[in-house]
């Protein structure tokens, strides 16, 4: 087993729970509810960390973690041709099939 990703917002870890396990790789989280007690400032060993449960699947898991589609890159865009809004996965523009500026 290994961490692949821990980050002090529990919100963040789940969230990439939920992309990993959509490729059908088993994971978990451990200190889930381990965070320090009210005034207590949480060490960094407390943070929830996203562990994957077979070694093999590590690499697949780091990919889906360091996608762009969890970074900021990940934005929507203008189409040029017809001004209709697009997901920053199309190439093309849905609407007009104009390419991306
Ligand atoms: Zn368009």
């Amino acid at each position: 087993m290994k961490v692949v990703y821990t980050n002090e917002n529990s919100f963040l870890v789940n969230n990439i729970k939920n992309i990993i396990e959509a490729q059908e790789i088993e994971v978990f989280i451990k200190n889930e509810y381990a965070q320090g007690a009210v005034g207590e400032i949480a060490a960094f060993d407390s943070w929830p960390q996203l562990w994957v449960v077979n070694d093999a699947d590590y690499d697949r898991a780091m990919e889906l973690v360091n996608s762009p589609l969890n970074s900021e890159d990940n934005i929507e865009w203008h189409c040029q041709g017809c001004a209709e809004v697009n997901d920053s996965s199309f190439e093309v523009c849905w609407n007009c099939q104009r390419e991306k500026a």
